[in-house]
């Protein structure tokens, strides 16, 4: 690190607060200039904020605190009604979590956010991030808030020669060096907004930049090659069958994913594969025989399938259609607590992911079905 580096820890948080007070994002769960911050907002922020964009977030977290205005509130909640309210962010446990935690703020800290970083960490759902924001933003205490848009800024402005991954200690503790000894929760909160209106990703504003003149890279055409990339995977590809079951009242069959995995505790249509291969599904006698004669009905696979990206792999789907016209017989083999039959004009208060979503309207704008 260069002499002129040590000298301007100060230099930097100062030309960014100073940035801030005239750039920040006006975003709903912010306190206004010189007020304080509500940590309930804080907190549901940071969990919506966890692998969704700010803008996709902005509406459920207003939908949210007018359901739901406190923590209390959220705490005697049904999960089913809050995940029915989270459909569509993706990433469920963190509905799951979030009910779970507001349920011990509200019995274990009397509605109160402890304001201390162990505490928070041991509540589910929230790790080293998501309690170094809240400690920062909901309670000004000094903390190193890192995510993936700090990381950019720092790897940047030392023009760091190491992916992020191999980076991370060193950024980590460099970020650390930088903490103003005031305004924490402004200093994270402006350190965020560089990382997402000022050094973005593909191409870096730095004319913009209040860090331009000390920045190792800042206004060269390098500074976008910055943080060195690792070659990119390839996303696996998987298979998964979805069945769709009418009644003689056009009622269709949904299933609550009760595992605790990907989409727990959505309602779903029910399916099969999902790991399966491409060879496997479509050639293997074993799964052909399950996929034909799944809940023990005769099913029509239809033609067209559809793909939907997940964080890790792509799931190219294909849709069985059947119609039972006596379910009784059905349901009865069925888990009761699971699977229901849902007229189609509430299908839309159901807690639906997003792919089961997708399959829906695939389904209704292809007239293949009579919705
Ligand atoms: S000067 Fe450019 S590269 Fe450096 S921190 Fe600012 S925007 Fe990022």
């Amino acid at each position: 690190m260069t002499q002129l580096k040590k000298n301007n820890y100060n230099t930097f948080s100062n030309s960014l607060l100073s940035w801030y007070d005239f750039n920040r994002r006006i975003l709903p769960w912010r306190a206004p200039p010189g007020e304080i911050s509500n940590p309930y907002f804080v907190y549901l922020s940071e969990i919506m904020l966890q692998q969704t964009v700010v803008k996709t977030v902005i509406p459920y977290f207003l939908k949210f605190v007018r359901k739901w205005p406190d923590i209390n509130a959220l705490a005697k909640a049904e999960l089913h009604e809050i995940n029915s309210y989270w459909a569509g962010l993706g990433y469920y446990r963190r509905a799951k979590n979030l009910h779970e935690t507001a349920k011990i703020i509200s019995n274990k800290y009397d509605g109160f956010f402890p304001i201390d970083k162990n505490s928070l960490m041991a509540l589910p759902g929230i790790g080293e991030y998501t309690s170094s924001a809240i400690m920062a933003i909901a309670f000004n205490r000094k903390s190193n808030v890192i995510d993936g848009n700090v990381e950019r800024v720092f790897s940047r402005f030392y023009a760091v020669e190491k992916p992020i991954k191999e980076s991370k200690i060193f950024i980590k503790n460099i970020a650390e060096k930088h903490l103003p000894d005031n305004r924490h929760g402004d200093y994270a909160q402006a350190l965020m907004d560089l990382g997402s209106l000022i050094c973005i990703p593909k191409s870096p504003r730095c004319k913009m930049c209040p860090l331009l003149a000390i920045c190792d890279v800042g206004g060269t055409t390098s500074a976008k090659q910055y943080p060195i990339k690792l070659p990119k995977k390839e996303k696996e590809e998987r298979y998964g069958l979805f069945f769709y079951l009418q009644n003689k009242d056009g009622a269709v069959l949904f299933e609550t994913n009760k595992s605790s995995g990907l989409l727990a505790n959505m309602d779903v249509l029910p399916s099969i594969g999902w790991y399966e291969e491409s060879n496997r599904f479509k050639k293997s006698p074993k799964f052909n025989k399950k996929k034909l004669n799944f809940l023990g009905m005769k099913w029509k696979i239809l033609d067209q399938n559809l793909n939907h990206i997940f964080t890790h792999f792509k799931l190219n789907c294909s849709v069985a259609i059947a119609t039972i016209s006596d379910e009784n017989a059905l349901v009865n083999d069925l888990s009761k607590s699971s699977y229901r039959f849902v007229q189609k004009t509430n299908i839309n208060n159901l807690a639906l992911p997003s792919l089961i979503k997708k399959i829906l309207n695939a389904l209704k704008n292809n007239e293949i079905l009579d919705f």
